[in-house]
C-alpha cells in the first residue's frame, strides 16, 4: 500500500470502530505498521472526523518522523502500539474502549478464559477446542504507563492476541490490519457473549459438555 492508502485506510477504521462505539468521545486509538514505520491516529480528536493528513507517522522507538500541521498530539497509546510492533511483529494495533472489554475486566480477575465458542476460531493459533484467555492488566492514570505491563502481559500469554485494561478497555493486534480488525471483532463479540453467558447462570470457561460427551463417543 502507499502512504496515502493506509492513511486513508487508518480513517475509515476509525469511522468502523466510532459505530461499533469503541473510539467514542475522541477515546481508542490504532496504528498500522508499514516496514519500519508506523502511522498513527493523534490523540485526543473524534476519530470518526479523521482525514488522512491528520495522521503521526515514527519509527518503531516512537521518534516522530511526520506530524500534521497544527498542535496535534501524537497519541498516548503510541508506546502501547510500539509494544506489540516489536514483541509480536504485529502490522496493526487497535485500542478500543469498548463497553464489552471493560465489562469483562469488572467480571473477571486476572484474565479471562472462554471456552468452546466457534468466534474463538476468528483469533489466530486458537481452533474450536482450545481455551481463549486473555490476561487482564491494571489501569493507571496516565495511557503512556500501561507500556510496562501490557509488554509483561504479552510475554507471559505468548498466544494472546490482546490484552485487557481494567475498567479502561483493551488493546488488540494482528500480524496485518486484516487480522487486527478481525482479532478486534472475535474478542468484542467474545467478551460480550461471556458476559451473557455468565448473566444466565453459565461459566464462559467450562467446556461444552455435550463437546465432552461427543468425544466420548468418539473413542
Ligand atoms: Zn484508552
Amino acid at each position: 500500500m502507499t502512504d496515502q492508502e493506509i492513511r486513508e485506510l487508518i480513517c475509515e477504521l476509525c469511522r468502523l470502530f466510532y459505530r461499533q462505539g469503541w473510539v467514542s468521545g475522541t477515546g481508542g486509538g490504532i496504528s498500522i505498521r508499514d516496514g519500519d514505520r508506523a502511522f498513527i491516529a493523534p490523540s485526543g480528536v473524534q476519530k470518526e472526523r479523521l482525514s488522512p493528513e491528520d495522521l503521526f507517522v515514527s519509527d518503531l522507538k516512537g521518534n516522530v518522523l511526520q506530524e500534521p500541521a497544527g498542535n496535534a498530539c501524537i497519541s498516548a497509546c503510541t508506546p502501547l502500539f510500539l509494544a506489540a510492533f516489536e514483541l509480536r511483529d504485529a502490522g496493526a494495533v487497535m485500542h478500543s474502549h469498548s463497553a464489552n472489554a471493560v465489562m469483562a475486566t469488572l467480571r473477571f480477575q486476572e484474565r479471562v478464559e472462554i471456552r468452546h465458542l466457534e468466534m474463538i476460531k476468528g483469533i489466530e493459533g486458537h481452533g474450536y477446542d482450545d481455551p481463549l484467555v486473555i490476561p487482564i492488566i491494571e489501569n493507571t492514570a496516565h495511557e503512556h504507563d500501561l507500556a510496562d505491563s501490557l509488554r509483561d502481559a504479552i510475554q507471559a500469554y505468548p498466544r494472546t492476541q490482546a490484552v485487557l485494561v481494567r475498567r479502561h478497555g483493551i488493546y488488540v493486534w494482528g500480524r496485518d490490519w486484516t487480522a487486527a480488525k478481525r482479532h478486534a471483532e472475535c474478542y468484542d463479540y467474545l467478551l460480550g457473549v461471556a458476559g451473557q453467558m455468565q448473566d444466565a447462570g453459565f461459566d464462559p470457561s467450562a467446556p461444552d459438555p455435550g463437546r465432552e460427551f461427543a468425544a466420548d463417543n468418539a473413542q
